[in-house]
């Protein structure tokens, strides 16, 4: 049967982004649709783990507003794990050996310098380091970021989808549309015949937005990014995620195995994991672990793109030519840190018309 529907709010794309907005826009009355043109899982938020790690870069500095965004991310990941059977988070820290003694300077003075809240973060000098955690290779002491989190992608979308129609989000999933404006209204086709409008549309598709005609002017930049999930024969000994040469995720309801990440591709012509990835994730595990490598019984691999513009910010706000149309994206790979709070931000746009902070804002590209 065809019918036409006005909904508040229509959000294009189905991965941390598009969820985030629709929990957000849902909670405060608002009629959504989510709307995917593939399966939910298709998108780079289906990595199959995902660190929400407030910390960043050779220094361990902290993130853009961290106690805000963990605080957002957690409540979101809580309810959505309250209505799912299968646990798919775990806040179990991460550790971050110092492989020099430079990085061990720097990372021995972050606490204080980059003002950490209490409780978040500790410096472990080399013999107290190695001691707690001696499967590490060599290195010069290291930090425990506590508050980090480590999220399985897969469940988590697929449990977000169904938390979120528990609140009366419509999802439309695995179709092709066609966008249409009429005056101030997006008009949308689907490809069943069915025809919906609304006065405010959310672009949430990732690597979709660097080709778009409506966002050419942001610089959005695709970046390929491969894992590898090794499986071992025997249980691992540690308990908590690592970021070292790049991260390895850790589970304990999964002991026997780690997800290993990620390349950093800037010219690709295809999706697809290759041989020279999964080498050089090989690369990072046996860097970073001794004596792991030998004992791995299988391995899967994954690649996606996350999207990133100069400044390494997310853009969250409205067309400045296009009214009511929204961007939210280019969470580089801190979509776990950053989607949930911006999802927030761009809220408050939508329906109090408040400013979002100028650094994560469209405006500064204008
Ligand atoms: C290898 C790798 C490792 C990563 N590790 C981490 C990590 O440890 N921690 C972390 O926080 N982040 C990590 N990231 C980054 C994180 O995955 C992204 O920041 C985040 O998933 C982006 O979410 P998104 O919702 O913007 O995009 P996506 O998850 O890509 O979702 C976009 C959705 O839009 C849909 N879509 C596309 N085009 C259209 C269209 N025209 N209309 C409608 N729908 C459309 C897609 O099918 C998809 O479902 C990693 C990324 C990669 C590639």
């Amino acid at each position: 049967m065809i019918h036409s529907e006005t909904l508040d709010a229509v959000i294009l794309g189905a991965g941390i982004a598009g969820l985030s907005v629709a929990d957000e826009l849902s909670g405060r009355g608002m009629n959504c649709l989510i709307l995917d043109t593939k399966q939910p899982g298709n998108g780079a938020s289906a990595a199959p783990m995902l660190l929400a790690n407030p910390a960043t870069g050779r220094r361990a500095k902290i993130t853009w507003n961290a106690e805000s965004c963990l605080n957002h991310t957690k409540n979101f990941l809580e309810r959505v794990q309250a209505s799912s059977d299968n646990p798919f988070f775990e806040k179990n820290g991460v550790l971050r050996p110092a492989l020099s003694e430079k990085i061990a300077a720097d990372f021995s003075n972050a606490p204080e310098k980059y003002d950490w809240p209490a409780d978040w973060i500790s410096w472990l000098p080399k013999n107290d380091f190695s001691k707690k955690f001696p499967f590490f290779g060599e290195n010069h002491g290291g930090l425990i970021i506590e508050s980090a989190l480590t999220i399985r992608g897969p469940e988590f979308i697929q449990a977000a989808i169904k938390y979120i129609s528990g609140r009366n989000v419509q999802h439309v999933i695995d179709s092709e549309y066609s966008l249409q404006r009429e005056e101030s209204v997006w008009k949308i086709k689907l490809k069943n015949g069915q025809n919906l409008s609304t006065l405010t549309l959310i672009d949430a598709t990732g690597f979709s937005q660097t080709s778009s005609d409506y966002w050419s002017f942001l610089a959005l930049h695709p970046v390929k990014g491969q894992t590898a999930t090794f499986h071992f024969k025997n249980p691992l000994e540690i308990q908590h995620s690592v970021s070292s040469l790049g991260y390895m995720a850790f589970m304990s309801d999964s002991p026997n195995q780690l997800t290993v990440g990620s390349t950093y591709e800037h010219s690709f012509d295809h999706l697809k994991p290759t041989a020279d990835g999964l080498k050089r994730l090989k690369a990072k595990l046996a860097e970073t672990f001794t004596g792991l490598s030998h004992n791995i019984l299988h391995t899967e691999q994954w690649a996606n793109v996350r999207v990133t513009v100069p400044d390494k910010q997310p853009v969250a706000g409205e067309h400045p030519d296009h009214p009511n149309l929204y961007i939210l994206g280019a969470f580089g790979s801190k979509g776990m840190m950053l989607g949930r709070y911006l999802a927030y931000l761009l809220a408050e746009l939508i329906i109090n018309k408040k400013s979002i902070d100028r650094p994560v804002s469209i405006e500064r590209f204008l």
